[in-house]
């Protein structure tokens, strides 16, 4: 499976944004983009002339791509997907990303970030109405009912990674059960819901040009 090899931190100080690609540790003072935020010529950020729009809208395509980490041959098939859709494309670009196996299981709260509910799917520990997946781009859909296996609840680590989730981040259109370890996915989020330092109506003019 394709994925980023890049330093997850590096990504945040590329895009100048606290994109939370490393879990737990984002929320506490170790996040190397504060420390580095606001030092000098040498180790911070520096002043840039001001870039293009194309170079902005590249930019913004770059940061939800790595918040979901997506590759770009996918994302693009997402965005095609989503332009045959009715409706506004940028909005099914969204709902589409969302819908995603591995981002269900972290906005679900079983995992500290996308990153590791990619690793609980992958190492086949998820099931998605009673049947094993393994594919972190399941698309998952309204009622569906996602799970970790009864025997894979128990094991440690599966244990470590939800002691690692940060409180409050429980997404409202999941209905969770933490003790079970399963949730329903009631519907697809608005955009507000998702609290995504994202503008998709500038990927969608990049693609259009
Ligand atoms: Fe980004 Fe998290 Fe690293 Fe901070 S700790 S720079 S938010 S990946």
């Amino acid at each position: 499976m394709a994925r980023y090899t890049e330093s997850r931190c590096k990504i945040c100080r590329k895009e100048k944004i606290k994109l939370y690609l490393k879990g737990e540790r984002c929320h506490k003072p170790g996040c190397s983009f504060e420390k580095r935020e606001g030092k000098g010529k040498r180790g911070g950020f520096q002043r840039r002339r001001r870039p293009s729009e194309y170079a902005l809208r590249l930019r913004e395509k770059q940061k939800i791509k790595m918040i979901y980490g997506v590759l770009e041959r996918q994302f693009r098939n997402y965005f095609e997907r989503a332009s045959r859709q009715k409706g506004v494309t940028g909005e099914s670009l969204l709902r589409f990303l969302e819908g995603r196996l591995d981002n269900v299981i972290y906005r679900a709260g079983f995992a500290a970030s996308r990153n590791a509910a990619r690793q609980l799917v992958s190492h086949k520990h998820i099931t998605v109405n009673d049947k094993s997946v393994n594919l972190p781009s399941y698309q998952v859909k309204p009622n569906d009912v996602v799970a970790i296996k009864e025997k894979s609840f128990s094991r440690p680590f599966v244990q470590q990674m939800a002691k690692q989730v940060v409180k409050g981040e429980g997404a409202d259109w999941l209905q969770v059960d933490m003790k079970k370890g399963q949730c329903r996915f009631t519907d697809y989020p608005t955009k507000d819901k998702m609290e995504l330092p994202i503008d998709e109506q500038m990927i969608v003019e990049l693609y259009s040009k």
